[in-house]
């Protein structure tokens, strides 16, 4: 079997210690082990600061553009292979998989793309030059140069690749080499990753790090100019903000954590129009794709409170007709959850919601199609509903990370506003709504507990590729629960990874440095 190892100081290492195996959450059939242990960390970190870093800053945008999008292909011929590992460890239908592997090539295009447009300059400018004095040639000059050490990107199960390639995108353009941890349990897509990268010899030396398998003393590494970018849950985060690097040596930290995100519908949205049925095929999307193991999917579904029982029947119709089971299987529309342990924590949270809230639908005896007999991680789509929300907690403080979602109903704009808000910060909210008043009124009253908020009326609602894909010319990140950390946003996910310095003096010294 297959041993998933690190590649660190320019080399691959295979640990010789204790390994754990991966699964193929379908069949629970072992795909690959994965051990790290005995990797000297601190001469990786070193090596990436020291080596990755000196390559990177030598290059203009232009120059690192080119990397990215030398990455973006690689990755791109090896669709089919990877669309495969994504099945086999993470459980992924070939849509799911192809949400996940896309996203990650068409994140690196697209920053190639701004690299490219940023041309043969090494220097980014923030804003224009201030005059500072009477005379024209002093000025301020905010500008970003690259940070001196290195990007540990720490990343969730879900998105092997995109988790991959939405970090290092920015990282890279903006100069920073970067050390990646995915999470273990579906490693496979994020190693064959850095495979391609590094048979290709795509990136600078140094530029990249993969360290496979349990953290175990990695956090203890970073320091100084160093950034950690994480994604994944909300304990994890807390004991990384309490490091002593991030108390004591003001580390940068971004993190990317739980979410209960929300769609509101306009009481203006009739039954059977068009927005209308956006509005379920959004929901519906949400709840199965990538079995709901999305940290944009929608949680909680806000109705007017007349509402409730009409979009819980139509949202009920549509998931009867999801086909769960082994994603190898063509027929399967959901596959499983990741890992054993999600799957408990999965009916765990239903547990939690059920107490509280009426259970429409998500039989427990139901069967997966083309699963090995009592194998695999399966929960069947699953739907709460309930007309009075005001006295539930569970549903606004607990995130279930599956196919699950409650239909609740609203009295009125205000109602749902703190609704939506007691769900403490989100990365995502949608409204669905053709009547302008309401709809500012939600983005007023939603906006600043949200990184995005999607405004879907029926003029554009067969646009929208919807609230659960993240696209990088807009932010991703939310306030609050939701870790407070921001990404992507076209440049402006390029200065987490720099450092903003205000120049004063000539301003045509400054001039030519931006040119
Ligand atoms: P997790 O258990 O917190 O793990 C996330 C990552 O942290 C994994 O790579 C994990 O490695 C690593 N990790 C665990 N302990 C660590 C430590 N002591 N030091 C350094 N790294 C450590 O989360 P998860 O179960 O993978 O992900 C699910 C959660 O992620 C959900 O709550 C979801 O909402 C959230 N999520 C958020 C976003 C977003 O963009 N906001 C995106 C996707 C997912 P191991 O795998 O080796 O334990």
């Amino acid at each position: 079997m297959k041993v998933l190892g690190s590649y660190a100081s320019g080399e691959w290492f295979v640990g010789n210690g204790k390994r754990q195996t991966l699964l193929n959450p379908a069949t629970e059939e072992p795909v690959a082990d994965i051990s790290s242990e005995g990797l000297d960390l601190a001469a990786a970190f070193t090596f990436a600061r020291e080596v990755g870093g000196a390559e990177l800053r030598s290059m203009t945008f232009a120059h690192r553009a080119e990397v990215l999008l030398a990455a973006s292909r690689a990755i791109h011929k090896e669709r089919e292979h990877l669309l495969d590992l994504a099945t086999e460890n993470g459980g992924n239908t070939r849509g799911d998989a192809k949400f996940d592997v896309d996203g990650a090539s068409g994140t690196l295009a697209f920053y190639a793309n701004l690299g490219k447009e940023l041309g043969n300059k090494k220097v980014l400018a923030d804003g224009d030059a201030a005059q500072l004095s009477r005379g024209p040639r002093f000025v301020g000059q905010h500008v970003f140069v690259p940070r001196r050490g290195v990007a540990l990107l720490i990343n969730a199960f879900n998105f092997p690749a995109w988790g991959f390639g939405e970090k290092a995108a920015c990282a890279w353009l903006a100069g920073m080499p970067i050390i990646m941890k995915p999470a273990t349990s579906t490693a496979l897509v994020a190693t064959r990753i850095v495979e391609l990268l590094v048979e290709q010899n795509i990136v600078p030396k140094g530029a990249i790090t993969l360290l496979n398998g349990p953290a175990g003393s990695l956090t203890d590494h970073v320091g100084g100019e160093d950034v950690l970018s994480f994604t994944g849950g909300s304990k994890t985060a807390a004991m990384l903000r309490a490091l002593p690097a991030v108390v004591s040596q003001s580390l940068r930290i971004n993190i990317e954590a739980d979410s209960l995100n929300a769609a509101v519908l306009g009481a203006d949205v009739e039954v059977g129009s068009d927005l209308w049925n956006a509005f379920l095929r959004d929901v519906s999307r949400d709840i199965t794709q990538k079995a709901g193991q999305k940290c944009t999917a929608i949680r909680r579904v806000f109705v007017p409170k007349d509402r409730v029982a009409d979009v819980t029947e139509a949202l009920a119709e549509r998931l009867r007709e999801v086909i769960v089971g082994n994603p190898k299987e063509d027929s399967v529309t959901m596959g499983p959850v990741a890992t054993a342990a999600q799957l408990v924590d999965v009916r765990a949270g239903i547990e939690r919601l059920a107490a509280e809230a009426t259970y429409v639908l998500g039989d427990k005896a139901f069967q997966p199609v083309g699963a090995p007999a009592g194998k695999g991680f399966f929960v069947p789509p699953t739907l709460f509903s309930s007309e009075d929300p005001g006295k539930q907690n569970a549903v606004h403080a607990h995130e279930v990370f599956g196919p699950c979602a409650s239909v609740l109903g609203y009295e009125n704009p205000e109602g749902a506003i703190t609704g939506v808000r007691r769900g403490g910060g989100a990365l995502v909210s949608s409204i669905y709504s053709d009547d302008r008043a309401l709809s500012t009124e939600f983005a007023l009253g939603l906006g600043s507990a949200h990184g995005r908020l999607v405004i879907t009326n029926a003029k554009i609602c067969e646009q929208t590729v919807g609230p659960g894909t993240v696209l990088p010319h807009s932010i991703h990140g939310g306030p609050g629960r939701a870790g407070g950390g921001e990404e992507l946003g076209g440049l402006r996910g390029l200065a987490f990874y720099s450092h903003r310095v205000a120049l004063q003096g000539d301003r045509t010294l400054f001039e030519a440095m931006l040119a």
